[in-house]
């Protein structure tokens, strides 16, 4: 970034610098539009890339260099990859996912020490908090995936001040210390928690400011990083100063008006694995009037849904591409399919099998939820029904309550 520089005069320096091949210049030459014209005036032209496509874009030919228009792959620090078969590329350089600003403004700093419950398994998020978290000079307890216990234990002793992760995680964490006697916030020094990948209810803001602890949230994907975040008012999302948010009519990728409900769409304007107009499928609106807080950034409301077929589930989105796979993968079934339910605890998700032929132990489908879980990045609970039940339909099946 230039010093000074605002975020449109970004986007036009990276339009214009595009190596021919690379995916952005092909879609603006298809629009018609030349790479070193593009100006607010012309930009809505751009036509939006689903973030559905994406995967597609990779698959053809040459993808990797179509989505890495500069140094290629020399640029690249790690390589992620996305359920639905989409791979993430990071950068080098501090931040490179843009969390410093959310963990800034939660005022977290030199002094704190957080743990980051998030996989580090295959996809970002555990990086972009982590990464975030370095910035500012905290310390980070890595703790990924580990179980509860392991967990529990390294928070007894370390005593964090900070959480990074679920928020059905961290309200079992805390049950956990209690119910073996423990007075969590008379011992433990933990303030904040930035929760992701499942939905914050009031009772699980409550629980937690009853012991102390403020539940922040932000919205981010693995293609952009960080979207926006949550300030000390807890009123909409700040959009991060560095990029440009839209929000559009999913169907034209046309901006609304200001306080219309649409289709976020992204552009960051960055060297490795830069993004223009990317559909990320979530709906959202702005918000109107200014923060209390004080910042100029414009703020979303929170996400209200999904314009596609993904469904997301504790922050991963289910492809019906992939359970159609997992299927194929399983011919003792005569159909598998995936629902998600939401239950008191946080989203339920079942894959049902009906087996083919004959009464068959649960057992031979073990494997299943092992095949769901390499291929998703998420836990799923195997269940066998009774054969005839089964019905014909979608691959995934979203049952909570909108
Ligand atoms: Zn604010």
């Amino acid at each position: 970034m230039e010093r000074g520089e605002g975020v449109f005069e970004r986007i036009a320096r990276l339009a214009a610098s595009l190596p021919d091949g690379a995916e952005i210049a092909q879609r603006m030459g298809r629009a018609g539009l030349a790479r070193d014209r593009l100006d607010p005036s012309n930009f809505a032209a751009v036509p939006t890339l689903a973030k559905g496509s994406l995967a597609a874009v990779q698959d053809a030919a040459d993808g990797f260099r179509a989505v890495l228009p500069f140094g290629g792959l020399s640029e690249v620090s790690r390589i992620f990859r996305s359920p639905g078969g989409t791979y993430d590329f990071a950068g080098d350089g501090p931040d490179y996912w843009g969390f410093a600003a959310y963990v800034s403004a939660a005022g977290i700093g030199p002094d704190d020490i957080a743990v980051v419950a998030l996989a580090y398994q295959g996809t970002p998020g555990a990086f972009m908090f982590d990464e975030g978290l370095q910035s500012v000079g905290a310390a980070v307890i890595p703790t990924g995936t580990m179980g509860s216990e392991a967990v529990l234990s390294l928070i007894e002793d370390l005593r964090p001040t900070v959480f990074v992760g679920t928020p059905s995680h961290l309200v079992g964490l805390i049950r956990r210390h209690e119910e073996a006697g423990g007075n969590w916030q008379a011992t433990m020094r933990l303030r904040l928690a930035l929760l992701a990948g499942e939905r914050v209810t009031d009772d699980i803001r409550e629980f937690l400011s009853e012991r102390g602890v403020a539940a922040w949230q932000a919205y981010g994907t693995a293609e952009a990083g960080l979207i926006g975040h949550e300030c000390d008012v807890h009123s909409g999302l700040h959009i991060r100063s560095d990029i440009l948010v839209e929000i559009c009519d999913p169907a034209t990728g046309q901006p609304r008006p200001d306080g219309e409900t649409g289709e976020v769409v992204v552009t960051v304007p960055r060297k490795v694995y830069p993004m223009l107009r990317l559909g990320t499928g979530d709906i959202s609106a702005f918000a109107g009037g200014e923060c209390a807080c004080g910042r100029g950034e414009k703020r979303l409301v929170g996400i209200l849904g999904r314009t596609d077929e993904l469904t997301k589930v504790r922050g991963m989105f289910i492809h019906p591409r992939d359970i159609a796979a997992l299927a194929a993968e399983v011919p003792l079934a005569k159909r598998l399919w995936v629902e998600v339910h939401r239950e008191a605890d946080g989203d339920d998700v079942r894959i049902l099998v009906e087996p083919a032929t004959g009464p068959h132990e649960s057992a031979a489908f073990e494997p299943v939820e092992q095949l769901f879980r390499q291929r998703c990045g998420l836990r799923g609970r195997l269940v066998v029904m009774p054969q005839g039940t089964g019905k014909d339909g979608p691959f995934v099946r979203d049952l909570r309550q909108k």
